[in-house]
């Protein structure tokens, strides 16, 4: 069995702890035993970003240039094989995690090049014989810590932006999906980044916790729960540090009378199910007028019924597993709730008998847009249908739940698809396009409960990761 150690100060540190990293394809196949951080761990990793800190901050931006392409290349060239690692941790479909891989590989590519392209403005002075500019620093120390249904592509895009601004960090992935985060730092300690610049962490919320509260980390970038995030969010403001979050989502997919069907179901099936519904933008609610609706829910019924749940590496597989038995069991207990409430569950649900944690898709008909689970995350293939009159209502629904991360929109009218497009409370909008599925080079992020804080991706990522000097020249 091997082991695997965390990342501090340039060297691979054991813990006192491990923890197994398990296929939950096949639980009884456990992929590495993964160091588990304490506090002491964390404390040598903050000591060792800020003793990198000076340098780091200071390197040019060809060096940054040249460390974060090493590593957007190398990823590139292995995607087919970490791309198995994820497939083995995490549960995906092989053909989705090469494609997460490759994801992560472009991200530090982008970033490389932003590292080129981090400047300031010069405005003109209000006063004569003065000048006025402004630059961009380093933040400084950035604790980020990343959930486990993308385990390469967040930790990418929140180390590449971090580092290409001069930051140094201390990353701590999610305890249930270290392996593609490690494989990440095994690829770093070759970059040429100086010692120290980029720690790895691995472990709970007890390492999380200590990497949020250690007073000489400046600022954290958090993805994950919403109880979590309000976690870390009270600790930031109280203490005065840096912090974004990025949370959950209960997305909707609006399906208007004149939608293209075979679109339509298509963006449904995709946008609910695939990657096994474990996805913040997944559109865990369908919202369908009236005309349309028994056509689309018969074939939305029908392809949901017919996707192939198995192992992530079974290339017949559609669908792979549930990430591990908590998330099963809140699967089942959401189905649960979904019949007490008054809905009716018209497919999947059930555990399915295999090794793994294998879950049929659930399709749940519910038109009360306040029903649990017309408001609450699962956080799994489990997905509404909530039957409107018009467009009018659609929208309304759509907006009827505390989140505002992703929404979609399936029609053949310019003006609803325009109209949806300014009133939808989200952070995206799609239009004939699943709610989930997004560039790794434009502004990501959600409105309301989903997210706080400045977006990430994309040249908005400058925002959280550096802060703004502004220079008067007399
Ligand atoms: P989670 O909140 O349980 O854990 C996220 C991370 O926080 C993990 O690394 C965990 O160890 C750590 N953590 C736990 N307690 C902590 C504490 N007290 N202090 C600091 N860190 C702590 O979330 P999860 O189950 O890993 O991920 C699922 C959630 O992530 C879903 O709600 C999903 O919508 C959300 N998500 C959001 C996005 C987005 O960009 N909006 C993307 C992916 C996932």
């Amino acid at each position: 069995m091997s082991t695997f150690s965390q990342f501090i100060n340039g060297e691979w540190l054991a813990s006192q702890k491990t923890r197994a990293n398990i296929n939950p394809s096949s639980p009884n196949e456990i992929i590495g035993e993964y160091a588990e951080a304490d506090t002491a761990d964390v404390e040598l990793a903050v000591q060792a970003a800020q003793a990198a800190l000076p340098a780091w901050s200071r390197s040019t931006p060809q060096q940054r240039f040249d460390v974060l392409d090493f590593i957007g290349t190398e990823i590139l060239a292995r995607k087919q094989e970490l791309g198995t690692l994820l497939a083995r941790e995490e549960g995906k479909i092989l053909p989705e995690a090469i494609g997460e891989v490759a994801r992560a590989g472009y991200i530090f590519k982008f970033f490389a090049g932003e590292a080129l392209r981090i400047g300031g403005l010069a405005i003109a002075s209000v006063r004569p014989g003065m000048e006025v500019i402004t630059s961009r620093e380093a933040v400084g120390v950035v604790g980020l810590i990343t959930p486990w249904n993308f385990p390469i592509a967040i930790p990418a895009w929140k180390s590449a932006p971090a580092l290409a601004c001069g930051n140094t960090v201390v990353i701590k992935p999610s305890e249930l999906t270290p392996g593609c985060a490690w494989a990440l730092a095994e690829i770093i300690s070759r970059s040429g980044l100086p010692k120290g610049a980029f720690n790895l962490v691995m472990g709970d919320g007890v390492a999380g916790k200590a990497l949020v509260e250690h007073p000489a980390v400046d600022a954290i970038s958090f993805t994950g729960s919403v109880g979590t995030g309000k976690l870390i969010a009270q600790h930031c403001a109280l203490n005065l540090k840096k912090f974004q979050l990025e949370m959950g989502g209960k997305n909707p997919l609006v399906i208007l009378d004149d939608a293209d069907l075979n679109i339509a179901v298509e963006c449904a099936v995709n946008g609910a199910f695939y990657s096994t519904g474990q996805r913040c933008t997944a559109s865990s609610r369908t919202i369908v007028t009236e005309q349309i609706y028994p056509a689309f829910a018969a074939a939305f019924l029908e392809r949901t019924k017919a996707l192939k749940v198995g192992a992530a590496l079974d290339t017949a597989s559609q669908i792979g597993p549930v990430v591990d038995q908590r998330q099963l069991d809140k699967n089942l207990h959401y189905v649960t709730i979904g019949k007490e409430e008054g809905g009716t569950l018209l497919a999947g649900g059930e555990r399915l008998s295999g090794e793994g944690y294998f879950f049929s898709p659930a399709l749940i008909e519910n038109h009360n847009p306040y029903a649990r689970l017309n408001q609450e995350e699962v956080f799994g293939p489990v997905s509404t249908l909530v039957k409107v009159n018009n467009f009018e209502e659609a929208i309304q629904v759509a907006n009827a739940t505390p989140y505002g991360l992703s929404g979609g929109i399936c029609t053949t009218s310019l003006k609803y698809a325009n109209q949806f497009r300014r009133e939808m409370q989200a952070g995206m909008v799609m239009v004939n396009a699943p709610t989930a599925g997004v560039d790794y080079h434009v502004p990501f992020g959600g409105s309301k409960a989903s997210s706080f804080g400045p977006r990430e991706q994309g040249g908005m990522a400058l925002e959280f990761y550096t802060k703004v000097k502004t220079h008067y020249l007399a």
